[in-house]
């Protein structure tokens, strides 16, 4: 197999060869940005969702799944939606020979497929809070080009919907949902940063969003998801009212929780390196390989033992898989690293005939386990492999940003960069001009880098309500 480019001075070559190599998704499909799920891939689509579903229904929401048509009636609703998605949309115009009398529109999200019917749930004070989410495919129209799971066509789509019963407990929810995601992204050793985003880059439709993104590499960001507040900005459109217990009537106020397949691009592009990928055992399509390695005459009776191991951990709830492939081990030891499994056992006879196999995590760090004690051994090795997988990206992260003083620095940049922001559109531009990419809004909480608040905006210069703000090349 060819040597990966190289990830630092060819980030994005890298990225497509780690996935085209790992075998996570095969991008010859018929149709430009709508891929297919191997079974690779789709075993870590499958775990990634196991993790979103576990922390989103921990906080009292219920999975529902809507059409994945809406009536051009109903999506014409919102304005400021229509103006964010009106572009990127497919459309379904013909039924059969027929031309349709409402055409349909393929969704892009799910806001005008269930506000209808929310409308229709919500009645009294009784109903809410309404906290419902979906793992759907939705839809959009991409006209740049198109990556494996970063940017795509067909999207597989988490979104949570809610009603809450006015403002206040809207940002409850907020709150809530930024709490949900920071557990998901523990659970895959994504270090983030949480940023409000300018008013010029909200979400169509929005009061208010927050995103969360990942530094990967120089200026380059990834945006790994985002909440949104709506206030009433679509209730009002969608008649979304309740009764109070008053007997008066008012309009929900509402929030969305939005997440893709790019969290399995994310810890491809975060976690890999000159190897190949690597996953959190969370993810990890398998977490361990069971490589026998024998001489000709103990070959059948090894394979068993692998296959007897691999039995072992599946029934301790963890994933293995046993190659018995026909190559070099040296060739399967390489080729497992590049698809990113945490842990390999080296199955030798004089080993196993003494009790016991080697372990390599993905960082090549060996080990020796007892086969009477597997289970728990193998555990303890893969705990110790999450936490060098977060450390080691918790080490980047915090390595990633740095502060811009002056917008001159900003060109060419090798980092996240940090700067003062009076909050001006217009000095957004400027800032977003400097980087040749986006100001990403002010942090949520603590900023990386810096101490106090910033002294100046790095545009205007001015002191007053300067905040830190991210600007980044997002990809
Ligand atoms: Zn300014």
């Amino acid at each position: 197999m060819a040597e990966l480019p190289d990830k630092r001075t060819a980030p994005v070559d890298w990225y497509l060869a780690v996935v085209e190599a790992a075998d996570l998704s095969d991008k010859r499909y018929g149709v430009k940005g709508m891929n297919v799920w191997t079974r690779y891939g789709f075993r870590a689509r499958r775990n990634l969702d196991r993790v979103l579903v576990r922390e989103i229904e921990a906080t009292g929401s219920e999975a529902v799944e809507f059409p994945a048509l809406i009536p051009a009636t109903e999506f014409a609703k919102e304005k400021e939606y229509i103006k964010g998605f009106d572009a990127q949309v497919y459309w379904v115009t013909k039924g059969g020979l027929s031309e349709l009398d409402v055409p349909l529109v393929l969704r892009p999200t799910s806001e005008t497929a269930i506000y209808p019917i929310f409308a229709l749930w919500v009645r009294s004070h009784q109903d809410l809070p309404l906290n419902v989410y979906q793992i759907v495919n939705t839809f959009r129209y991409e006209t740049k080009t198109t990556r494996p799971f970063l940017r795509v066509r067909e999207i597989h789509f988490f979104e949570e919907h809610t009603c809450q019963a006015d403002e206040a407990r809207a940002t409850e929810r907020v709150r809530s949902n930024l709490a949900a995601f920071a557990r998901m992204a523990a659970s895959l050793g994504l270090p983030y940063l949480a940023i409000r985003r300018p008013e010029w880059d909200k979400f169509a439709g929005a009061y208010y969003s927050i995103a969360f993104d990942t530094p990967i590499g120089g200026a380059r960001t990834l945006q790994l998801g985002s909440v949104h507040h709506y206030r009433d900005n679509f209730s009002v459109p969608y008649g979304i009212t309740y009764e109070r217990a008053d007997g008066s009537r008012t309009y929900v106020h509402q929030t969305t929780f939005g997440l893709s397949e790019r969290l399995i691009g994310a810890i491809v592009a975060v976690h890999g390196d000159e190897r190949g990928a690597a996953f959190p055992t969370e993810i990890a399509p398998y977490e361990v390989v069971v490589v026998p390695v024998p001489t000709a005459p103990t070959r059948a009776a090894l394979e068993a033992t692998a296959a007897e191991l691999a039995a072992r951990l599946d029934r301790a709830g963890i994933r293995a898989f046993v190659d018995r492939g026909d190559e070099r081990p040296g060739a399967k030891y390489f080729r497992w690293e590049l698809k990113g499994v945490p842990l390999r056992l080296e199955l030798g006879p004089r080993e196993v005939a003494a009790g016991r196999v080697t372990s390599v995590d993905r960082f090549g760090r060996k080990g020796s386990v007892s086969l009477a004690g597997l289970e728990t051994e193998i555990a303890e090795r893969l705990r110790e492999f999450d936490d060098e997988l977060g450390r080691r990206a918790r080490e980047r992260f915090a390595a990633s940003f740095a502060v811009a003083t002056d917008l001159a620095q900003l060109a060419g940049s090798d980092r996240v960069r940090l700067v003062g922001w009076c909050g001006s559109e217009a000095c957004g531009h400027a800032i977003e001009k400097a980087i040749d990419g986006a100001l990403l809004g002010t942090p949520e909480g603590p900023t990386p880098a810096v101490d106090g608040p910033p002294s100046r905006c790095i545009a205007c210069g001015t002191t007053e309500g300067a905040r830190w703000a991210v600007a980044a090349q997002p990809v």
